[in-house]
């Protein structure tokens, strides 16, 4: 149990502090508070003694008129003490919440690319939103109530003490099972929030998943199966909240229970004469007093404790996020400009989840400036190779090197600076066209340079329909533009990038043939000068290109130019047959 206790409470504890520290002044305001309100609880209670032994002897009624000034005044300072306790602690709480939040989001941008591929995204943003939120709640609410009413503990005993230590040692002989019953549900009780929060991505993924496709789910008549996946998690996260009620509801009780065997104990031994007339009355009914002034600090204590054991939980899993390994970045050269002269050696590569290498010893030069056409059929591995240039991924083994430079010596920053890659899935950010296009360095750009990128990849086209023009918004994900206006706005971002290397991965796949003839030839200007590395699905962007290259099953079968492929009649006049035949 203790074990249990120190192996996870206090680590987790010791690393909640730093994001504390910052705001450390306040919160030692707070626990001073927290001691000035719990003392003046005990004091009050203290108070009864002389109020019996003095102020209710005849004569003495002096006394007995400044008790009400006494008692008002003390009202006054406990009032205060709480009001700045809860204030501060709550300032410091939310304060630790936003910091968390920010780490984490932060975390989520140094992670590599194989972290999110291999969980839920509706988990992860639930620990950005719910999880973060119940380390605040646990923070404010429930560290309040245990400090301050700890200290209400505290201060009650020290009274009971004070006044007969020898009936108040009775207290001693419920402690164990007092501290056993905490210390059993404080487990269960985190036990049961880390399902809880499982429950909570559960039913953030479900609902993102069908938000996000809700065409799909309207289209293919999926409402009742959705609606079915949905009840199923929501129901999980309410049998989940219910088991953790039920085990609050049992441990209040219990311990109550117990305590009054305590108290029963203290009446028990002040029956016999010797025992009672070895103090005055008034010591007596302070003692009770205090004995009962236990029971509901006790009651909160163990009612906060399932919010505490649920923040202990939620940092757990907040923590076990930021443990996670960053995307490699150790190399510390950096380009300025690079040639853009590009060489594989024997690439080999899998996935971390797929058995077997997706990419079998890829050798492939692209001298600066020229282009190479990557061909092969769907799942050959194409995106996959491009996707490791700006290092997404970590090689298993061979070399990728960028003016002879192995590009894991690069700083990710410095290398990426100099790719451009117009993907298969466009990505728009709720944003105006124009900061779309300028994405990431809206600061350093012209509008000017905005409006010809734009004019070069005929966003200009349909913008100059629309009543804002480039400042039109273009909503989540652009949902407000066709899969066609989103290519060019992706190809204008890639324009206005200038970097001396260019992925374009089926970049017009989404153009019907009218406009792709106008971008294409935009997209050749682009090409001019960089080196590009061209995922093709037309055969007029495969034509122009400097080398053929075809891809089988990870493996590069066949090379060369189109000419020199096609009267081999291997594998490129094949997919050139199946595949461009009708053009
Ligand atoms: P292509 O672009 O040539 O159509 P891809 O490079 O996209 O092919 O895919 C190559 C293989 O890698 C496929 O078998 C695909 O299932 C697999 N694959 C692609 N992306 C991932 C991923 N993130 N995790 C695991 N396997 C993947
Ligand atoms: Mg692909």
């Amino acid at each position: 149990m203790s074990d249990n206790k120190s192996g996870q409470v206090w680590p987790t504890f010791k690393r909640l502090w730093p994001f504390v520290r910052p705001y450390k002044q306040a919160f030692i305001v707070a626990v001073l508070a927290m001691a000035v309100y719990g003392g003046i609880d005990a004091a009050l209670i203290y108070m009864l003694k002389p109020f019996i032994d003095n102020g209710l002897q005849p004569g003495d009624t002096e006394f007995l008129r400044w008790v009400p000034v006494f008692i008002v005044g003390m009202f006054v300072l406990r009032g205060s003490a709480n009001f700045v306790s809860t204030y501060c602690m709550a300032w410091v709480s939310q304060h630790v919440i936003r910091a968390m939040r920010q780490t984490v989001f932060e975390k989520y941008l140094r992670l590599p690319v194989s972290f999110f591929d291999a969980r839920p995204s509706g988990e992860l943003i639930s620990k950005v939103t719910y999880d973060t939120e119940q380390v605040s709640r646990a923070s404010s609410g429930a560290l309040v109530t245990m400090v301050r009413d700890g200290f209400t503990v505290v201060a009650m005993l020290a009274i009971m003490f004070w006044e007969s230590w020898q009936l108040s040692s009775i207290i001693f002989l419920v402690g164990p099972p007092v501290a056993w019953v905490i210390a059993f549900v404080s487990r269960r009780f985190r036990n049961i929030s880390k399902n809880i929060q499982a429950a909570m991505g559960g039913v953030t993924s479900a609902t993102e998943q069908t938000l996000k496709g809700h065409k799909n789910v309207l289209a293919f008549g999926g409402q009742a199966l959705e609606a079915e996946r949905f009840a199923k998690v929501n129901n999980q996260n309410r049998q989940q909240n219910m088991k953790l009620a039920a085990a609050q509801a049992i441990s209040q009780p219990a311990i109550q229970v117990i305590g009054s065997f305590a108290l029963a104990a203290v009446f028990f031994a002040a029956s016999f004469e010797s025992v009672l007339h070895s103090m005055t009355p008034g010591s007596f009914v302070v003692i009770i007093s205090a004995m009962m002034g236990l029971l509901a600090p006790l009651k909160r204590l163990t009612r906060v404790n399932a919010e505490f054991q649920r923040g202990i939980a939620a940092a757990q899993s907040v923590f076990s996020v930021l443990d996670e390994p960053d995307a490699r970045d150790t190399g510390t050269q950096t380009l300025s400009s690079s040639q853009g002269k590009l060489t594989m050696e024997n690439v080999v590569f899998s996935y971390p989840n797929s058995d077997g290498p997706v990419l079998k010893g890829i050798d492939l030069e692209v001298p600066a400036g020229k282009s190479v056409a990557l061909v092969g059929r769907s799942g050959s591995g194409k995106t996959t190779l491009s996707t490791l240039l700006p290092r997404f991924y970590e090689l298993d083994s061979g070399k990728i090197r960028l003016d002879g430079v192995d590009i894991s010596e690069l700083t990710l920053a410095s290398l990426r600076q100099q790719i451009a890659t117009v993907s298969q899935q466009v990505v728009l950010f709720n944003d105006s066209i124009a900061n779309n296009i300028a994405y990431a360095c809206e600061e350093n750009v012209s509008r000017e340079q905005i409006e010809a990128a734009a004019k070069a990849a005929h966003v200009m086209e349909f913008v100059e329909k629309l009543p804002d023009g480039l400042d039109t918004l273009v909503g989540e994900d652009g949902v407000l533009l066709s899969g066609g206006q989103r290519q060019r706005i992706a190809i204008a971002r890639a324009i206005l990038r200038d970097a001396p290397i260019l992925i374009l991965d089926e970049a017009t796949s989404a153009l019907d043939t009218e406009s792709e003839r106008a971008i294409q030839a935009a997209l050749e200007t682009l090409q001019q000068g960089r080196t590009s590395l061209v995922i093709a699905h037309r055969l007029s962007t495969i034509e122009s290109a400097d080398e053929i290259v075809v891809m089988d099953q990870g493996q590069i079968v066949e090379r060369g130019s189109h000419a020199e492929l096609l009267a081999k009649q291997g594998a490129y006049f094949q997919l050139y047959q199946l595949q461009f035949g009708e053009e």
